[in-house]
């Protein structure tokens, strides 16, 4: 559970953006969180191109056939998209 104060600074960091973007990806996240993802992203050039990706991912599955995602599809993703956060984002 987070509370106000967790979430009291500017923006959430690139860490923080990828945890919610599990739920994001899942279709089950709290409207207020993606207010907090698009804050982020309007001054995370790197964040936005990443779910950018993401949503034409899941736009795909959603409009395609119904899905059954491969096993360790999510486990994948997330390993590129921490790869991709590690190039892009010099996070101590
Ligand atoms: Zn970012």
């Amino acid at each position: 559970m987070a509370r106000a104060e967790d979430f009291g600074q500017e923006v959430m960091n690139c860490r923080e953006l990828l945890e919610q973007l599990n739920q994001y990806v899942d279709g089950d996240i709290d409207p207020a969180l993606c207010e907090e993802i698009e804050r982020h992203l309007a001054d995370c050039d790197p964040c936005q191109v990443m779910v950018d990706t993401l949503r034409k991912t899941i736009t795909i599955y959603k409009n395609g056939r119904p899905l059954e995602l491969p096993p360790g599809f999510h486990k994948r993703l997330h390993q590129t998209l921490r790869a991709h956060w590690k190039q892009t984002h010099r996070t101590p």
